[in-house]
Parts: structure tokens; C-alpha cells; sequence
């Protein structure tokens, strides 16, 4: 372990109606058992803050949550595309464009992948079910306890990914009906489903910028794999 923590700011959910923000603590526990500080970060559209943030955090966890406005990617919100959150988009856009410009590490989770994605110029499916028409699609909304892992992802060898797990078929949790479509430059695909769904993206170019389509954080408590990559995110950073 290293000699102090390094700082890892997590994006938390925003409960508009409530006024409140929330975070499964699945995700904090996880940056602790890896050997990192987990701090929630605020929710907050100041870009001149999140600039203060982005210099003085390590790394950022960019959580699971809601779908992105299809705006953010050149598209309409068609009718499937489900609840939005303006906050989380401006500010998650643009903490991943900075953390990646200047190679903080950054560890997409869900909606956290989808978010890099579309920072960095790509695209996502607004729904997999209605947009993919010329094949039969896997069930990605399980309906089975979060922690339980319901289909397999094919890892590419010497991926992040591949290598933080050890294997090439990896047996995933799945609570998506959005997916990355077109991969932004500078990332690669490094895990897909058998359906050919985009299950894991890495960026070339940086130490550590990968997004998971899986919930890690509902799994490591049952199964001690699924800490694996955050631990691999963790030592990535400079402390
Ligand atoms: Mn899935």
C-alpha cells in the first residue's frame, strides 16, 4: 500500500425533487479496500471548481446513474431514452475531458463509461433494444440480485481489463438499455458480450482511462475478483 492514500473523487448520484446526493457505498468501500481515499464530490456546474478539482484529486470514479442527454452526442432524445440529469452531464463531461487531457486516471463505471465516451467525441445507443434491430440482443436488465452475475464478457488479451482479471471470459451483473455505439477516438474496445454489445473501453493514450458497462462496486463484496480493477485504477495514480 502506498505511503498516503491518494485522493479519489467520486461523482455521487442527485436526487433533483429531494435536493439531495447519494452514493452506494459499494463504490467507497471499494477505493478503501484498494488503497485509495475516496471523497464524494460535490455536486457543482463551476468549471473554474471542478478545474481546482481536477488539479488537486488523483483520480476519478465516475459512477453509474441515469441516462446522458442525447444533445451531448449531436442527437434528439428519442422516446426511450429515459430519466436525465443536466447537473451530472455538464459536470461528468467535463471532469472526463480534463482528468483525460491530463492524464489523471479515470475509471468510468455504467454511465460513467458512456460519459467518457461521449467527452471524447463518441457515440451511444440511446436504447439497445429499439436501435438494434438486425440481431437477437442478450438480456442486459437482469432481474436477479444486483451482486449476481448473469452474462459473460469476452475480454481482449492484454486489455486493462484482461489483465485485472486474469481472463479472457469474465461473468457480469447487467443493468443497462444504453451501450457505447461508436467507440471516441483514442479508445478502444477491450470487452464486448456475446451479442457484440460494448462491454469495456480503454484509451490508448493515457495511463489509465477505462469504462466498464458492469457494476463492480454490487459484486466485490461476494466475489473479491471484482475489486481487481480498482485496484488497478488506484495504483495508477502518482501517489
Ligand atoms: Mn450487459
Amino acid at each position: 500500500m502506498k505511503d498516503k492514500r491518494p485522493l479519489i473523487g467520486i461523482t455521487p448520484g442527485f436526487d433533483y425533487s429531494e435536493n439531495r446526493m447519494f452514493l452506494n457505498r459499494g463504490y467507497s468501500d471499494a477505493i478503501i479496500l484498494s488503497g485509495g481515499m475516496p471523497v464524494l464530490l460535490p455536486i457543482t456546474e463551476d468549471e473554474k471548481l471542478l478545474s481546482e478539482m481536477i488539479e488537486s484529486f488523483d483520480g476519478f470514479l465516475l459512477s453509474g446513474g441515469p441516462d446522458v442527454d442525447a444533445v451531448h452526442w449531436g442527437e434528439w432524445n428519442l422516446r426511450f431514452n429515459g430519466e436525465i440529469s443536466p447537473y451530472r452531464d455538464s459536470m461528468e463531461l467535463f471532469i472526463a475531458r480534463q482528468a483525460i487531457a491530463r492524464d489523471k486516471p479515470v475509471l468510468g463505471i455504467c454511465r460513467g463509461m458512456q460519459v467518457m465516451n461521449i467527452a471524447m467525441g463518441g457515440t451511444i445507443y440511446q436504447d439497445i433494444y429499439s436501435q438494434i434491430k438486425d440481431k437477437e440482443l442478450i438480456k442486459h436488465s437482469q432481474n436477479a440480485p444486483k451482486w449476481y452475475p448473469t452474462h459473460i464478457v469476452k475480454a481482449e488479451k492484454e486489455s486493462i481489463v484482461y489483465n485485472a482479471h486474469n481472463k479472457d471470459l469474465i461473468c457480469v451483473n447487467s443493468f443497462h438499455h444504453q451501450a457505447v455505439r461508436d467507440a471516441a477516438p483514442g479508445f478502444i474496445v477491450t470487452a464486448r458480450s456475446e451479442d457484440g454489445i460494448i462491454e469495456a473501453i480503454e484509451h490508448t493514450g493515457c495511463r489509465f482511462a477505462v469504462g466498464v458497462q458492469w457494476h463492480p462496486e454490487l459484486m466485490w463484496e461476494r466475489d473479491p475478483l471484482f475489486l481487481e480493477l480498482f485496484k488497478v485504477f488506484v495504483d495508477h495514480t502518482d501517489k
